[in-house]
C-alpha cells in the first residue's frame, strides 16, 4: 500500500491517498496509470505528484488511444535519473515507450508535443530510446530550470523534494504543514 500525496492545483491543497500497487493513481481515468507503473523502480513508501500531471496523462492517453508503456516516472534524488536536477523527483515526469519501435516513439513524441498538455517534451537527441514528457512548474529546459523557489510556507511537490532531502539528511522539517516522513 503506497501513500500518495497529490498537490491539487485547483484548491492549492495537498491531498493524501492510500492505494495498492495495481490500483490506479488518483485522478487517473480507468486504470491507464497504476501505482506500480508510476513508481517504476522506486522503492519509496511515499509517492507524490500533482493533479494537473495526472490530468495531462489522461489527455495524452486519450489522444494516443492505446496503452502507453511506462519505464520510469517517480524517483527520489538518489534513485537515479537525469543527474541531480530532475522533474522525476517532483513526480511530474514520465519516461515511456521503451518497448515501442522507433517509429512508434516518434509518433508518440509528436503527439505529446502537439497535444499542448505538457510543459516540456524532451527532443529525440536526448532521449533516443524512450520518450520523456513532464508537467514542470516552469517552462525552461533541463537542467537549468523548471524548478520554482521553495521557501517557508511553500506548498506542492517541490516542497516535498526539499523535505525528503532534509529528512534523509537528519533534519526534521517543521516549516510546512505537510511534513514528509519516509
Ligand atoms: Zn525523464
Amino acid at each position: 500500500m503506497a501513500k500518495i500525496l497529490v498537490y491539487n492545483n485547483d484548491t492549492n491543497r495537498m491531498e493524501t491517498y492510500y492505494r495498492g500497487e495495481s490500483e490506479a493513481m488518483p485522478y487517473i481515468t480507468g486504470r491507464t496509470l497504476t501505482v506500480r507503473e508510476f513508481r517504476g523502480s522506486s522503492n519509496s513508501p511515499t509517492l507524490w505528484t500533482s493533479k494537473r500531471t495526472m490530468q495531462a496523462w489522461n489527455a495524452q492517453r486519450y489522444l494516443w488511444g492505446m496503452p502507453i508503456p511506462v519505464g520510469f516516472a517517480f524517483k527520489r534524488p538518489w534513485e537515479g535519473g537525469h543527474s541531480n536536477q530532475s522533474q522525476h523527483y517532483a513526480g511530474v515526469a514520465f519516461d515511456v515507450a521503451q518497448t515501442l519501435s522507433n517509429s512508434q516513439r516518434t509518433a508518440l513524441r509528436n503527439s505529446a508535443r502537439s497535444s499542448g498538455v505538457w510543459s516540456y517534451v524532451e527532443p529525440v537527441s536526448l532521449t533516443p530510446t524512450w520518450v520523456h514528457f513532464d508537467k514542470r512548474a516552469l517552462s525552461s529546459a533541463c537542467p537549468t530550470g523548471g524548478f520554482p523557489l521553495v521557501r517557508r510556507g511553500s506548498r506542492g511537490m517541490y516542497t516535498l523534494i526539499a523535505q525528503d532531502d532534509l529528512n534523509t539528511l537528519g533534519y526534521r522539517t517543521r516549516w510546512s504543514r505537510w511534513s514528509f516522513r519516509s
